[in-house]
Parts: C-alpha cells; sequence; structure tokens
C-alpha cells in the first residue's frame, strides 16, 4: 500500500487489503528519535558547538521524521504516531507546549525557540540546566517540570500541530502524541520555595485550557485521532490522585468532539482502580496497555472492557530486542477479539520503540543465528502489521513460520543452554549465601591484614580516561596495534596511576581500569551468552545514547577477567590495591535481558560469574575487591509490592559473589546515589564490608538515615566531594564535610573517597582534589 493510498483508508476501524480482505488496524506508540546511525546526535551537538546553524539542524530532524513515518506507512501501519520526534526529551516538549519556562531562563513569551529549550534543557553561561530524572523503571531521562502556584502558562510551543501538517503534507495522516495532563503534572516537582505547600494536581485547572487550545489546533488542522500518553497510571496512586485523572478528562471532554481520543498507558499492569478509571471516561473512545509488561492487565479485560471502545494491545515489546513470539501474540489477539470485537481490535505496541534499538539492518557483523531471534524498533513494525494481517487471514505465511522457526531455534540451540550454569544457578533459589563471620568480626581480621589508619582514604576506581588511552584501546581492538604494545602501554599507564596515588599517600589503590570502555561491556565482551551490537543505540538524554549488551544465554566466565591487570598494578605497590569488579545486578540492570527465563535467574548465573573471578582474584593475592552496583536501585519494579522480591533476589545475587570468600578479604560496594533512605535495609543486608557511595548534592539525606538511629556497623565512604563537575573542593570543606558525618557515624566505620569515579575528569582537576581530600583526612585524624 503506498502512503497516498493507505491514508484513503485511515477512516474506518478496520480497512480493506488489496485481496479484498478487511485489515485489522496496526498502531506504533512512539519511535526512537535518534536515527539508526545516530544522525539527531551528531547534528545536535554539531548545531550546539556552534558548527552547523539551526536550518541544518532541523533538516536532519526533518529527514529523520520523513522517513520515520514513511517506513511505517508503507509497513501498513494505521495509526501512526506523530510529535513523537523530539530534540530533547518529550517532556521537555511538554513544557514548552505550556510554556511552564523557569523563570531563571528570562523567556519574554512568544514561540519558544532552540535558545530557551536547549538552555532549560542544558544550561547555559548564567544557569544551570533543570533536573533530569529517570523515565519510569527505563534508561531514558526526562527534565522534571518546575512548577510552582505562580506559574503563567500560555501554548508557546506549536511542535505538536506543525509536525501533524509536516507529515500530511507528505501524504501521512498521523495520530499526535501528546503526554497527558495527569502525568505530566505527577511527574513534576514544585518551584524553590513552594515544596511543602504545593499541590500539583491543583495546577489541572491551568493547563487544560492550554491543551484544549491545542486540541483545537490538531482537529483544525485535520486530525482525526489524538494520543494522551499517560503511563503513571501504572503506579500506585491514591484515590484523590484518580479522581484528579478523571477530572481532567471530563474536562477536556467538550474539545473532543469530533476526534478519538487513545490513553495509552505503559510500562506495566494497570491497578483495578486505574484500569475502572480510564475505561469509564465517557470522552475516551480508546485505551492503550502494556501487554507484555502487563499479564494482570490482560485478566481485567477479560472481566470486562466497555463496550465501543477500542483496545490498543500493546503485543510487541517496546522494552527489549527480542523477536515476538508471533504465534503466542497471535492466541491472546483472537482470545481479546472475542472480547471487544474485530473493529475494536488494534494491534500495538506495549510502549514507544524509543527503549529499543533502531534497526538490525545495520548489524551486518551479528552472528546470524542471534539475529533471527531478535528485533529492534523498525523490524517490531512490521510484526505489528503482521499480527494485524494475520487477524484478519491475511496471514503471511512465510513470515510466521520463519519467526516459529527463529523461536525453535533460540529454544534449543546449545549457545543459549548451559546445562552445568542452568543446574547450579537453579541449586541457589531458596538457599542463604552469607559469609561465615560477622562484620565487625570480619573488619577486625581485615584491619590486622591492612593495618589502614582512621579514616582510609580510597578512590572508587577510575582515573581520568585521556585521549591517548582511548586511542590505544581502539587501536587494539582494530588490531592496529598487537597484544604486546597495547600490554605494555596499559600497564604504563597502571604504574603511572600508582606512583601518583602513593605520592598522594592515598591508602587503598586502585589500578584506575584504563583497560575498560565501560564497566558492563568490559565484562560483557568477556562473558558467555553475551552478544554485541555495533548501532544498537538506545537515547539515555538529549544526545546521549548507551549501546547495552545483549544477554542472550545463560552466562559463564571461560577466563580470568580481571586478574592479570588487578595483580599487575599490586606488583607495583606494597599498598593494597583493591580489584575491581561490576556486581551481577548492575550487569543485568544495564543489559537487554533474555526474555525466556526470569531476570533472576539470570542475574544468578551472572553472580556465579562474578563469584569464580573474586575467588581467583583472592588466590592471586588481592586482598580488597570491590564490587561495584551502581545501578542497583534503579531495577526497583515500578510498585511498591514487587520491590520486596527484587531486592531480596538482587541482594542474594550479591552475595553469592563474595560469600566464599575469607574473613581476611575486604569486600567493598560502591553505590551511584545517595537517596537509599527506603532500601537501607536491603544495603545493609548486602553485607558487604565497606560501601561507597554518591553523596554529591546533599549530606542531609544520607545523613538522616543514621540520625533516625539505623544501626550500620559496615564500613561506609559517603563521597566527600562531586566528581560530576569539574570545581576544586577546598581541603576545609571536604573537612567539614567529614566532620558533619563523624556526628553520626563511628569514627572506625568512616572512610574518605570521591563519590564516583574519575574517568570523565582531567588530571588537572582530579590531583589537587585528591590532594585536598587526603590532606582533610589527615588534618581530622590528628583531631580525633
Ligand atoms: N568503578 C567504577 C568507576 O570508578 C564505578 C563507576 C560507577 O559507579 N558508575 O568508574
Ligand atoms: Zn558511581
Amino acid at each position: 500500500i503506498s502512503v497516498r493510498l493507505h491514508v484513503m483508508y485511515m477512516h474506518s476501524a478496520s480497512y480493506r487489503h488489496r485481496s479484498g480482505k478487511k485489515i485489522m488496524a496496526s498502531h506504533i506508540v512512539g519511535y526512537p528519535r535518534m536515527g539508526p546511525k545516530r544522525e539527531l546526535k551528531f547534528a545536535l551537538e554539531s548545531f550546539w558547538d556552534k558548527k552547523s546553524s539551526a536550518e541544518e539542524l532541523e533538516k536532519v530532524a526533518a529527514d529523520l521524521r520523513a522517513s520515520i513515518w514513511k517506513q511505517m506507512a508503507d509497513a501498513g501501519i494505521k495509526y501512526i504516531p506523530g510529535n513523537t520526534f523530539s530534540y530533547y526529551d518529550q517532556v521537555l516538549d511538554t513544557i514548552a507546549l505550556l510554556g511552564a519556562v523557569p523563570p531563571r531562563y528570562n523567556w519574554s513569551g512568544g514561540e519558544i525557540g532552540f535558545d530557551t529549550y536547549f538552555s532549560m534543557a542544558r544550561g547555559n553561561a548564567s544557569v544551570p540546566a533543570m533536573e533530569m530524572t529517570k523515565w519510569f523503571d527505563t534508561n531514558y531521562h526526562f527534565i522534571v517540570p518546575e512548577l510552582g502556584p505562580d506559574v503563567k502558562f500560555s501554548y508557546a510551543s506549536h511542535k505538536a500541530v506543525n509536525e501533524y501538517k509536516e507529515a500530511k503534507a507528505l501524504g501521512v495522516d498521523t495520530v499526535p502524541v501528546l503526554v497527558g495532563p495527569f502525568t505530566f503534572l505527577s511527574l513534576s516537582k514544585p518551584a524553590k520555595g513552594v515544596e511543602k505547600t504545593f499541590n500539583k494536581l491543583s495546577l489541572l485547572d491551568k493547563i487544560l485550557p492550554i491543551y484544549k487550545e491545542v486540541i483545537a489546533d490538531l482537529k483544525a488542522a485535520g486530525a482525526s485521532w489524538i494520543q494522551f500518553d499517560e503511563p503513571i497510571l501504572v503506579m500506585d496512586l491514591e484515590s484523590h490522585q484518580l479522581q484528579a485523572f478523571t477530572k481532567a478528562y471530563s474536562e477536556l471532554e467538550s474539545s473532543f468532539s469530533g476526534l478519538n481520543v487513545l490513553i495509552e498507558t505503559y510500562f506495566a499492569d494497570v491497578p483495578e482502580e486505574a484500569f475502572k478509571a480510564v475505561t469509564s471516561l465517557s470522552g475516551v473512545s480508546a485505551i492503550g496497555f502494556d501487554l507484555v509488561r502487563g499479564a494482570k492487565t490482560l485478566d481485567l479485560i477479560k472481566g470486562g472492557f466497555p463496550a465501543g471502545k477500542y483496545l490498543f494491545a500493546g503485543v510487541v515489546d517496546g522494552r527489549n530486542i527480542w523477536a515476538n513470539d508471533l504465534a503466542a501474540s497471535l492466541t491472546t489477539l483472537q482470545a481479546l477479539e472475542g472480547i471487544v470485537g474485530k473493529d475494536k481490535l488494534v494491534v500495538s505496541t506495549s510502549s514507544s520503540l524509543l527503549h529499543t534499538a533502531v534497526d538490525l539492518v545495520n548489524e551486518p557483523k551479528l552472528d546470524k543465528e542471534i539475529k533471527s531471534w531478535l528485533a529492534f524498533a523498525a523490524q517490531k513494525v512490521v510484526e505489528v502489521d503482521a499480527l494485524a494481517k494475520a487477524l484478519s487471514g491475511a496471514k503471511d505465511e512465510a513470515f510466521f513460520s520463519a519467526n516459529a522457526a527463529a523461536q525453535a531455534s533460540r529454544k534449543s540451540s546449545p549457545r543459549v543452554t548451559n546445562e552445568a550454569v542452568q543446574k547450579a544457578a537453579a541449586a541457589l533459589r531458596g538457599s542463604d549465601h552469607r559469609r561465615a563471620t560477622n562484620v565487625s568480626a570480619r573488619l577486625d581480621a581485615q584491619q590486622k591484614k591492612l593495618n589502614l589508619p582512621i579514616l582510609p582514604t580510597t578512590t572508587i576506581g577510575s582515573f581520568p580516561q585521556t585521549l591517548e588511552l582511548r586511542r590505544v584501546r581502539r587501536e587494539y581492538k582494530a588490531k592496529k596495534i598487537s597484544e604486546d604494545g597495547y600490554v605494555k602501554a596499559i600497564k604504563e599507564e597502571i604504574s603511572k596511576v600508582v606512583k601518583l596515588q602513593e605520592e598522594l599517600d592515598i591508602d587503598v589503590l586502585v589500578h584506575g581500569e584504563p583497560e575498560r570502555n565501560d564497566m558492563v561491556e568490559y565484562f560483557g565482551e568477556q562473558l558467555s551468552g553475551f552478544a554485541f551490537t555495533a548501532n544498537g543505540w538506545v537515547q539515555s538524554y538529549g544526545s546521549r545514547c548507551v549501546k547495552p549488551p545483549i544477554i542472550y544465554g545463560d552466562v559463564s566466565r571461560p577466563n580470568p577477567m580481571t586478574v592479570f591487570w588487578s595483580s599487575t598494578a599490586q606488583s607495583m605497590t606494597k599498598r593494597p590495591m583493591k580489584g575491581m569488579l561490576t556486581g551481577p545486578v548492575t550487569i543485568l540492570n544495564w543489559s537487554f535481558v533474555r526474555n525466556d527465563q526470569p531476570r533472576f535467574e539470570t542475574c544468578y548465573q551472572i553472580a556465579l560469574a562474578i563469584k569464580d573471578e573474586v575467588e581467583d582474584l583472592e588466590k592471586a593475592g588481592i586482598n580488597v575487591i570491590q564490587i561495584d552496583e551502581a545501578a542497583l536501585r534503579e531495577g526497583l519494579p515500578l510498585r511498591k509490592a514487587e520491590h520486596a522480591f527484587y531486592l531480596d533476589w538482587a541482594v542474594h545475587s550479591f552475595r553469592i559473589t563474595n560469600c566464599g570468600v575469607q574473613d581476611t578479604t575486604q569486600i567493598h560496594t560502591h553505590m551511584c546515589y545517595s537517596n537509599f533512605n527506603d532500601i537501607i535495609h536491603s544495603i545493609i543486608d548486602m553485607d558487604a564490608d565497606v560501601i561507597t557511595i554518591e553523596n554529591s548534592r546533599s549530606d542531609e539525606k544520607l545523613l538522616s538515615v543514621f540520625r533516625e538511629g539505623v544501626k550500620y556497623g559496615a564500613g561506609i565512604g559517603p563521597g566527600v566531594y562531586d566528581i560530576h563537575s569539574p570545581r576544586i573542593p577546598s581541603t576545609e570543606e571536604i573537612a567539614d564535610r567529614v566532620n558533619k558525618m563523624l556526628a553520626v557515624l563511628d569514627t572506625n566505620i568512616l572512610w574518605v573517597n570521591p563519590d564516583c569515579g574519575l574517568k570523565t575528569r582531567k588530571y588537572a582537576e582530579v590531583k589537587p582534589a585528591l590532594q585536598n581530600m587526603v590532606a582533610a583526612a589527615k588534618q581530622i585524624r590528628t583531631q580525633l
């Protein structure tokens, strides 16, 4: 079906295929913006660096949008999303749409341009950027709206309607997507000064008139459908919040006439109360559900779905890279068809495809068999369409049987299954894994061996990654320099880092991680069961993308991964050298994870592999081993009821890695956040000997835990300065922070360290900062 023809069929729920058969409708919730080769990233960065013009950036963006719309239209998708493109973030776009610019950006009204937009996103010479935080449980970060009672809202960005018209001019009738008013306000934070008194949802009255203007605009431009994303509905909400949601959409109802309105939910099942609320909105004609992560929603739908409304069934996973099990989805869809009726069922993705990789076509080097198991965004669009056709009886048999063959090969492939690993992991379940001795006895034994001063100093692992280092790694990978040449270069770097730390008089040293590109990739590349892509990028924030490894099979560790470098580093110094590993939960949470077994199963397997490494390091004479769990907290499920189960297996996995070491081996862990007040008991249960944590933004949050009387007996190193900033902290300032900690923590458990690794900093910053840090520790030691 050509783009133009396709448009003609847009008005009925199902439309006729060339074959004369009625085709079930298909829909995509949203699509990646970055482009198959990160075109938008490079265009943005070049614009920010003033190397290209606004027009050039706009041209790249328009070309990307056009090719995405065309691709979906060509694939046969009926409801093609519009306005899911963004120069930075869809929540920031909504801030712009509503004119909710914080006063410090000095916006003078009118249509918001790049200047104001990017100042909010990234800061400018005089004002820092707005806060950013994770979008639900994804690795995507959105800009947090800052709202107070006196924000003056105005319709200040016409992006949604402009993109609608732009697509229309190309012959594609899109469904404009807006972040819904309820989700927008729920995700906002109160502006400075009104934190305690402010009820965010009270602003609904002020923003709904703007939404009405936008709706009217879209209608006037010809839109017949509008999608409101309300993912907040999957969270634990109180009834007054749901009432505000219902009120908001009843209020908008008058502007919905002549329109089909879709409310889209995603990332989890919708709790029963929210399900009731969203399905009983009279002005809303369609509701989208995530049926991949929302098995419970499926039951609710089976229990009753309002007659006459459309069900957008999200059966194709927007959060992962696996090919859909088409036969299974078809069965689900057929069951749903029986409930809502043929004309009211729309095949969709579970969420926006923003959270998956873009196009498998750009992975020529990926192993063929593994590739047959995968589907990136472009392939998922085709899957949605194939399911819609199959439902209508126009099943593409060849496509379905190729898919079935791939599913079968994935189930039986020897590269996926490793019986020994499966057995070992299964044996872990239900049993407990703890070190034999309690932490205070262990700390005593370790102290006899390590003989550290009080307030010992250390760093988190990485040292500055110079351009030269990156070049050496790149050339080694490309086989442009020999193994010998590479080892020599890395050894030299380690020796430099060791000498520097000795000069600075740091107590527990690190080797600096010069051989690592990334703390997960480095391990994934050496473990079995992992695959890597060339272009499998996913947007993290703004122009930043990550390329998560793919865990496709049972994980094992064929060879030691870090022992050579750590023992080389230890041989260069008499001081203790920390072995440096990434923990199982962090490896899991920063990868695309297999969907054919529970996450905890995969995590246990990784834990066993890391356990092998820990024990080999110990055998090689490494007495201090740090196992980073930077991402433990971000794996927390969206809903509170599921937290305990996750924390239980995550913490268990961590303990598995080190339960077998001697009392005298000191296990450290590191975490990249300070807001762990709610999970403090799980952190204690990890039973590490020493934990170093980020603490850069405020001491208060962290200190309050201990003030409230939480007993913490293990070593703890709350970061004494912020490594995310180039600023060099003074000795006084660091001493001051250490003294604050000493007020609530025992002298003999406190460590002094920066709050994260130093790899993004320059030596010119790192040297004086660490100098001051050591000076502060020494100064306080003399006063104790
Ligand atoms: N050991 C790692 C480093 O120093 C930890 C990084 C992190 O916590 N994100 O780079
Ligand atoms: Zn960190």
